[in-house]
């Protein structure tokens, strides 16, 4: 894809969809940071499922602390690596509260400090709960940059270097969203809509070059890893 076919396609993501939203449901910073830890190896839908107990029950540092590994557990025993997950969550809670009184903060390196954050939970972190214009590369979004051409690139970090400089600034905020939502629903993993597709003939691969760049020949490599270490 070149500038104008890119610049093209977030015109049309953003005139379909103007206020693009993830799917894991939060109602504060460390809501979603938190679900944001769970989701590593699980579904948006899973997650959301467990959590609506959860946070009934404990949506801050203090409360999630009270509750105790235990009764964490208990709330997210259905999702994948639960054990390590609900050690990581509350070890991020005690240097929520030593730290950072109790807050999220609003820095990167503080929040890869914390356990299970690493620099694509951070960034989903800085962009969704404080409106920072990062772009975290998850499986969905690595397949979609590569398969496209829009931000070729063999590591997740190389791609979102790449999209940085090339999604112009007006869309950087929401592009993180848009790009998900698209690799999630319409450019799928094993047989993308290219029919459906609103950019079809704007993308490398729908307009029939059929690329094949890392997307295709690195599963495994990016996304959702068997660790629930840091993400
Ligand atoms: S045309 Fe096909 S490969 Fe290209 S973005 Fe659309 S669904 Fe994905």
């Amino acid at each position: 894809m070149n500038r104008r076919q890119i610049v093209e396609a977030f015109a049309r993501f953003r005139a379909a969809n103007a206020h693009p939203r993830g799917e894991l449901r939060h109602s504060s910073p460390f809501e979603l940071l938190v679900a944001v830890i769970l989701s590593a190896q699980a579904t948006d839908k899973g997650v959301n499922l467990a959590t609506e107990g959860l946070f009934a029950v404990a949506n801050t540092p203090e409360t999630m602390l009270a509750l105790g590994e235990e009764g964490l557990k208990g709330h997210i025993k259905t999702i994948g690596l639960f054990n390590s997950k609900a050690a990581n969550i509350l070890a991020t809670c005690r240097l929520l509260v030593e730290r950072h009184g109790g807050e999220v903060p609003r820095d990167r390196e503080a929040l890869e400090a914390l356990p299970g954050v690493g620099r694509k939970t951070a960034n989903v972190v800085l962009n969704t709960a404080f409106g920072e214009p990062t772009i975290a590369v998850d499986t969905h979004i690595f397949r979609v940059a590569n398969r496209t051409g829009m931000a070729p690139g063999k590591t997740p970090l190389a791609v979102e270097q790449r999209l940085l400089k090339v999604v112009p600034a007006e869309y950087r905020l929401h592009a993180h969203h848009w790009l998900i939502l698209h690799g999630r629903y319409v450019c799928t993993a094993r047989q993308p809509r290219c029919g459906e597709c609103p950019i079809e003939d704007l993308c490398d691969y729908g307009r029939g070059s059929g690329r094949r760049g890392p997307a295709e020949s690195t599963s495994g490599r990016v996304g959702r890893t068997r660790s629930a270490g840091r993400a």
